[in-house]
């Protein structure tokens, strides 16, 4: 007999959503299977049951007890009461009740989790985008995807790996249901095919779905380590920018062996587009800044970072206790260049400059261009010593003028150089880039192709005599004092015969000093006495140490002042020097300066025939600038003459010719030696050596060095090549 009751009854049993119903009364008349199972009363469901009675039982999820409540509190005006449901892992339910004609309800129970999972895709999309267009780290951007992602499917851990610059390595981007330890293990693997799931979709740029990561041979070298993380198959997709370049991988892995559903895979749709959007969006943020902070010619650091730069290397300098500096360099003539070569050589130029400044600058270091032909060295973390500064900026300017080769013209460029040095010289940024700026100025003022270290105008001490006193007296204590040294070269052969040894003072708070700021002051105290003495011993035992080192016949010149030449003290001292350093006497040659002889002449004479019985010989300084006839330099036993750096510098005139030419003459006539000082360019070179001029000394040839980088040039012209204007 046909019953539609029971019909009814059978289809709704099996309908594939919950359906119960309550009489008026708020007893269960009827759950059919979806209801009793979302009820949690599957097994002991007996039909008039109360909700009430279901309620209270507290080994039941509860979702009685919800419907009861909302009927209790009444519908109202509401036509039907709707209430979101979900027990532990299980499905999110929609459960509807809504009041039946003759008194009681009827509700319903949807699975809604599918609907729910895109709602919370959608939004959790919505929040990665608006975290990307806020300009969020990388890494915290990509954190939020990939958990988005793992709460979209179950039993996913899943990683983007971001391919490096060079397109060969990938590293860690965010995973963060992956252990730590094994990202980091993964973290920097070089790409290529056959590596593992991501190093072969990054190197391919297709899917690579790996089921059994234990048996794929792309796993082989890791599948202990993705066993020991209990990782059973790993779906690897490139990810993509917009212009199709690969920019990392984005990875699911599984902990059992199988391959992705459909829903898993356009979840990595998803993934893989947002992640792309992330990474490229960032690339392009980076590439702003760094054009930003960056010179489009030379791809140096531009003029926005310098204080920056400074700052960060004064931080870094207080903190060691060691120095750092601020180095202004110029090119010498640059516009020359650009006007002759024209502009795309002038571009060149500056651009083999920028490279030849940053290889000859340690990693630590910063050079960055300013503009035009300038450029500005920050050397950090710098031993706290003049001698390697000054070796450091000479390696930069040596690179500088290494000869260069533009379309068909060889030529060579100077620069102009200021120096200003954290902490004597400024204790901030600006203070050391203004000084630093000024001291490059004077180098250019100066007749260019120079290194000028900072110096202060009106220092403390030259302002005050006293204090200047008292400062070189400890400066005797505390030795203080170094020694420079500078090449004679020998016109006839190109090689260095001879070095003079200059004084340097390295003052606690002003730096490196020149002889003239204090050597006058030496003098009126007495205090050149000790100090030449000093000098005498320091130059004799470098002489004798280049000559062990195999710079054999290396003569070395010492300056000596009145006062001690006045004294009879220096006889001894030499005898001293020479017995202590192990120098033999015909090495050492003294210079004095004719003033000092015509002082008193015939104690001149008895001294300097002392000095030529040790064996010492003698040369008259800066000649030309006393008042000595040259005549009267036949009364002294002297074997060479300097001439002074004021009639070189004169050459570049007609009588300034004259004048040298008689000059030589004379000294050759007189049986002298004559050595031109202050050389400083080849025409001078060229001419001196035209008249018969012995020995060259000057800038053109070389600043005066420190004594380890004097030894390299010596070492340098062991090679037989001599020196020509190698400064
Ligand atoms: P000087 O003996 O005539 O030394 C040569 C000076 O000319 C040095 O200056 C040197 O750096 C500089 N010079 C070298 N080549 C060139 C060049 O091509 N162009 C120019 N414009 N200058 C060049 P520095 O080192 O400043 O010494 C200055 C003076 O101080 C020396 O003149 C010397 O009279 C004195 N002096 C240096 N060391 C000592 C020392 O140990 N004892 C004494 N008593 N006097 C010293
Ligand atoms: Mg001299
Ligand atoms: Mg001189």
């Amino acid at each position: 007999m046909h019953d539609p009751t029971i019909e009814l009854h059978a289809a709704l049993e099996t309908f594939p959503a919950g359906i119960s119903l309550l009489d008026a009364d708020m007893r269960l008349v009827f759950a059919n299977k979806e209801a009793r199972e979302a009820l949690g009363v599957a097994a002991t469901f007996a039909p008039g049951v109360s909700i009430e009675a279901i309620a209270a039982d507290d080994t039941l999820p509860g979702l009685a007890g919800a419907i009861a409540d909302a009927l209790c509190e009444g519908l109202g005006a509401e036509p039907k009461h709707v209430l979101r449901w979900r027990h532990d892992d299980g499905p999110t339910l929609e459960v509807i009740t809504v009041p039946v004609a003759g008194g009681g309800f009827v509700t319903t129970y949807t699975d809604i989790s599918n609907r729910v999972r895109s709602e919370a895709l959608l939004a959790g999309q919505a929040h990665v985008l608006q975290l990307i267009a806020q300009g969020k780290p990388l890494a915290h951007v990509l954190e939020h995807l990939m958990l988005l992602i793992d709460g979209q499917v179950d039993g996913i851990r899943s990683s983007v790996l971001l391919l490096d610059a060079e397109g060969k390595h990938v590293k860690h981007g965010a995973a963060p249901h992956l252990d730590p330890e094994y990202c980091k293990l993964i973290d920097g693997v070089a790409i290529g095919p056959g590596v593992g799931s991501c190093g072969t979709a990054a190197f391919t740029g297709q899917q690579v779905i790996v089921t059994d990561i234990a048996t794929h041979p792309y796993w082989a070298p890791f599948k202990d380590l993705a066993a020991a993380f209990g990782l059973g198959s790993c779906w690897s997709t490139p990810i993509f920018s917009a212009a199709g370049k690969v920019l990392g991988t984005f990875a699911m892995y599984s902990g059992t062996v199988r391959a992705p559903s459909q829903h898993e895979q356009d979840i990595v749709e998803v993934a893989t587009r947002i992640a792309g959007i992330a990474i490229e969006r960032k690339q392009i943020e980076e590439r702003i800044s760094f054009m930003a902070r960056h010179d489009a010619l030379t791809g140096l650091p531009n003029r926005s970072t310098l204080s920056e730069t400074v700052a960060e290397a004064v931080r870094q300098a207080q903190v060691s206790g060691r120095w750092a500096s601020v180095v202004f360099v110029d090119l010498d003539n640059f516009k020359m260049v650009n006007d002759s070569l024209g502009h795309a050589a002038g571009d060149a130029l500056l651009r083999i400059m920028a490279d030849r400044m940053r290889a000859s600058v340690r990693t630590g270091d910063t050079v960055v261009r300013l503009g035009g032909d300038e450029f500005v060295i920050v050397l950090a973390d710098q031993a706290p010593a003049c001698e390697s500064l000054r070796h450091q900026v000479e390696q930069v300017k040596r690179a500088i003028c290494e000869p260069v080769t533009l379309g068909e013209r060889a030529f060579a460029i100077t620069s102009s150089m200021g120096i200003a040095t954290y902490p004597r010289d400024g204790a901030d940024a600006d203070t050391l880039l203004a000084n630093a700026d000024a001291a490059m100025y004077r180098s250019k003022q100066g007749g260019r192709d120079d290194v000028r270290f900072h110096a202060p105008e009106q220092s403390p001490s030259s302002e005050d005599p006293l204090a200047l006193r008292i400062d070189l007296q400890s400066a005797v204590a505390r030795n203080e004092f170094v020694l420079h040294y500078q090449p004679q070269i020998d016109f006839a052969t190109g090689r260095v015969v001879a070095v003079e040894a200059l004084i340097r003072w390295q003052h606690p708070s002003q730096g490196l000093l020149a002889p003239a700021t204090f050597i006058g002051t030496a003098e009126e105290t007495g205090l050149i006495v000790p100090i030449g003495d000093w000098v005498l011993k320091q130059a004799c035992c470098q002489a004798k140490a280049w000559h062990d080192a195999g710079f054999a016949s290396l003569r070395m010149c010492v300056n000596v002042s009145a006062r001690q030449f006045r004294g009879d003290g220096l006889v001894r001292s030499v005898v001293e020097a020479l017995a202590e350093s192990g120098l033999a006497s015909r090495f050492l040659e003294l210079e004095l300066t004719e003033s000092l002889l015509v002082q008193d002449t015939r104690s001149a004479i008895a001294t300097i025939e002392a000095l030529q019985d040790l064996g010492v010989a003698v040369s008259i300084d800066d000649f030309g600038t006393g008042h000595s006839s040259l005549g009267a330099l036949k009364t002294f036993p002297v074997s060479r003459l300097k001439i002074d750096k004021s009639f070189i510098h004169g050459l570049a005139q007609q009588s300034g010719k004259a004048v040298a030419s008689a000059v030589v003459s004379l000294g050759h006539a007189l049986d002298l030696m004559v050595v031109a000082e202050g050389v400083e360019t080849e025409a001078q070179a060229d001419f001196l050596a035209s008249i018969g001029c012995d020995i060259a000394q000057g800038y053109f040839y070389s600043q005066p060095q420190s004594a380890a980088a004097l030894e390299c040039l010596l070492a340098k012209q062991g090679d037989g090549t001599g020196m020509r204007g190698a400064a």
